[in-house]
């Protein structure tokens, strides 16, 4: 068996030693005599489980005492009609629109009150971040939606948005996890799970106390965030298998890792390889704003999309796969989140280096 470099943008690589713990656990976890997958969610077991997984991530991510952690089905893209559902107390709130996820979020916002975009970066094909100073932000805004890692664009926010008063509510599907966040900075953070977490089937929302109990009596039971925060994420049957699996990756980040101060040094390093390889020739060409750069996706495209297609066919068979950008970009994305070892930037710099010699 060889496995793959997978550069997808998600669902994505999962740590091999978190897969190989999986697998050692698979049939039967602890002395439980049976798998995490087969268990009651209300066994003394799975609850050890699950208090675990909370536990590490609020130590892993340092989060204050007076946030509130839940696990969601619905993926992230729930999450875009919850946090309005929950937080539009004023019926408006500000969007800035930085790519897909962004536009999606808004959108969604839009249908439960005045969804104000009052930046976007759509006028260069979102290639970098407006100036988060420079925007005029509405006084009477619930909370300030922005999408902090652009998965699609390959940006990510240099600094945060801080309104005074006005809660920031985060998508951070891509890039959580990959180094140290102030989570102070936050009224609401959330991410889906299948980038940089575990694998696919839920997010995880991290909620300012003060911001839960807002919404309407007509906010649908499993929408509201307080009914699923406040049964400490056990108000019906949670997606138990993910959340094991996220509990993993935690003590993988805390073990192996070293925290995520190493794990950002880790991925800056792999970034600098793709980004200073890109900046040395001109058979491939990043459009991103320098400053605005992702760490966990890198987006390029060769001279032509014949060559584009022809790389992508080609980085496959020598084992380096899921190059193709998205369709709204073209040419090629490589989403090197934590779980993408070292060695398969280095191969895939060393394959674009030949790929540039033979068809330069
Ligand atoms: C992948 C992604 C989403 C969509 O997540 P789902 O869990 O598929 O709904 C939303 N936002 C960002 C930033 C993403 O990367």
């Amino acid at each position: 068996m060889a496995r793959v470099y997978n550069f997808s943008a998600g669902p994505s690589m999962l740590p091999e030693s978190v897969l190989k713990k999986a697998q050692s656990e698979l049939l039967e976890y602890g002395s439980s005599g049976q798998s995490v997958m087969e268990m009651s969610h209300r066994s003394s077991v799975y609850d050890a489980i699950i208090r675990d997984v909370e536990s590490s991530l609020r130590r892993v991510l340092a989060i204050p005492e007076n946030y509130k952690v839940g696990f969601f089905q619905g993926g992230a893209s729930t999450q875009f009609a919850m946090v309005p559902l929950n937080l539009m107390t004023t019926g408006k709130a500000d969007y800035i629109v930085t790519g897909n996820f962004s536009k999606k979020a808004a959108e969604e916002a839009a249908k439960f009150g005045e969804a104000r975009i009052v930046a976007s970066s759509k006028d260069r094909n979102f290639t970098y971040i407006p100036d988060v100073k420079a925007i005029d932000y509405s006084k009477d805004a619930s909370y300030l939606h922005i999408c902090e890692n652009n998965t699609i664009f390959g940006t990510r926010y240099a600094e945060l948005p801080q309104v005074e008063g006005v809660p920031l509510v985060a998508d951070m599907s891509s890039c959580i996890l990959s180094r140290p966040t102030d989570v102070s900075k936050y009224g609401l953070l959330y991410f889906g799970v299948q980038k940089n977490v575990a694998p696919a089937g839920m997010a995880v929302a991290v909620v300012r106390e003060d911001l839960l109990g807002r919404a309407a009596e007509s906010v649908p039971t499993m929408l509201n965030y307080k009914t699923i925060i406040d049964a400490d994420s056990m108000y019906n049957t949670p997606p138990c298998w993910c959340i094991y699996m996220m509990g993993l990756v935690l003590h993988y980040i805390e073990d192996e890792v070293g925290g995520l101060a190493q794990m950002e040094k880790r991925n800056n390093e792999k970034a600098a390889l793709l980004y200073d390889y890109l900046d040395s020739q001109e058979f491939f060409t990043n459009p991103v704003e320098k400053k605005y750069r992702s760490v966990m996706n890198v987006t390029f495209t060769s001279p032509s999309p014949e060559l584009d297609k022809k790389f992508c066919a080609q980085a496959e068979q020598a084992g380096l796969v899921n190059l193709k950008g998205h369709r709204l970009v073209g040419g090629m994305r490589a989403s090197i989140y934590n779980a993408m070892p070292r060695a398969g930037v280095e191969k895939l710099v060393e394959f674009m280096r030949e790929f540039e010699r033979e068809n330069g």
